[in-house]
């Protein structure tokens, strides 16, 4: 398996106060607080194209990401 260079990355954006996330192509705007609450604590996550995760956000538990890995 080779890498292949140049391929876009999707970075997830999460606001820890109310839990807003997006998921941003590289290149596309940059958010400096949350378009929601406008808190300032974001928190940023890198994907990389390959992989793959499940979202799961509850009010009790709070936010919990699933890294599937490649399918
Ligand atoms: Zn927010």
């Amino acid at each position: 398996m080779s890498a292949k260079k140049g391929t876009e990355n999707r970075d997830l954006v999460i606001c820890n106060n109310c839990l807003w996330a997006v998921s941003l192509l590289k290149g596309s705007q940059v958010f400096d607080c949350c378009p929601v609450c406008n808190g300032k604590d974001l928190e940023v996550m890198p994907v990389e194209d390959y992989e793959n995760y499940k979202l799961d956000i509850n009010r009790k538990r709070g936010l919990s990401i699933e890294f599937t890995g490649e399918n």
